[in-house]
């Protein structure tokens, strides 16, 4: 619990997602969730990270299988648009092999460094798969027209971005780790381990702006709201 709500005791069992969002240009995937590995040897893969979490991870639900269940090929996603490059975002990545990855530059900068790389616990397996890379500084509007647009929201991580996509309902903003739960917005509870405080904090400031102007976010890691968010929006 501590690991997302500083100072708070106790348990919580979490949601890892994954996103596809389906433009008329491109196929994009929000996130990778975890490496399949994980399914069957957590240790293996995780190392001491194993100790802390406890994957709840059946064959069937690698995003690659996820993506195929839609009736997709996992090989036909053209874009992998990742958040961050921890485990359970990143790990992913290695069962998607054609897309294009989009990555801000200083995250990835980060995670070709040795020491940074081992005091955020990111792990080189994850994200070093050789993918055609597009390296982008602060915000990013994929596809020209306003419907997919990455945004710079560091603190978790050095590098973290945020997605908006704009659904002929509405926007929607899929925070990924820079909100972990609804609690961390409404009292600015940052989780104990931040890599910039000042950073994370201005990015909470920054998804109450989209809020306040109607926009629908989804949060990283909430089990709660992630029960309320539909499986398909339009
Ligand atoms: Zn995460």
């Amino acid at each position: 619990m501590r690991l997302f709500l500083d100072g708070v005791k106790g348990k919580l069992r979490v949601p890892v997602p994954a996103f596809l969002i389906e433009h008329p240009k491109g196929r994009v995937l929000f996130d990778t969730g975890m490496h399949p590995l994980i399914q069957h040897d957590a240790r293996a893969r995780l190392g001491a990270l194993a100790d802390v979490f406890t994957a709840e991870f059946a064959p069937g639900e690698e995003v690659g299988a996820r993506v195929a269940a839609k009736g997709i090929e996992a090989a036909r996603v053209d874009y992998v648009v990742l958040s961050h490059l921890h485990f359970d975002h990143a790990g992913g990545l290695a069962t998607i092999p054609n897309a294009r990855v989009v990555v801000q530059r200083r995250e990835w900068e980060a995670g070709a460094d040795a020491d940074l790389s081992t005091q955020l616990s990111f792990a080189r397996q994850d994200y070093d798969h050789g993918h055609e890379l597009v390296l982008v500084d602060g915000e990013r509007d994929l596809f020209g027209d306003g419907r997919v647009v990455c945004f710079p929201t560091h603190g978790h991580t050095p590098g973290h971005q945020s997605l908006r996509v704009r659904l002929d309902s509405g926007d929607v903003v899929l925070t990924a780790d820079a909100c972990y739960l609804h609690r961390t917005l409404e009292h600015d509870h940052l989780p104990m381990l931040v890599y910039d405080r000042d950073a994370a904090l201005a990015s909470l400031r920054r998804f109450r702006a989209l809020r306040d102007y109607g926009a629908r976010l989804v949060f990283g890691h909430d089990p709660e709201a992630w029960s309320s968010v539909p499986a398909e929006m339009t």
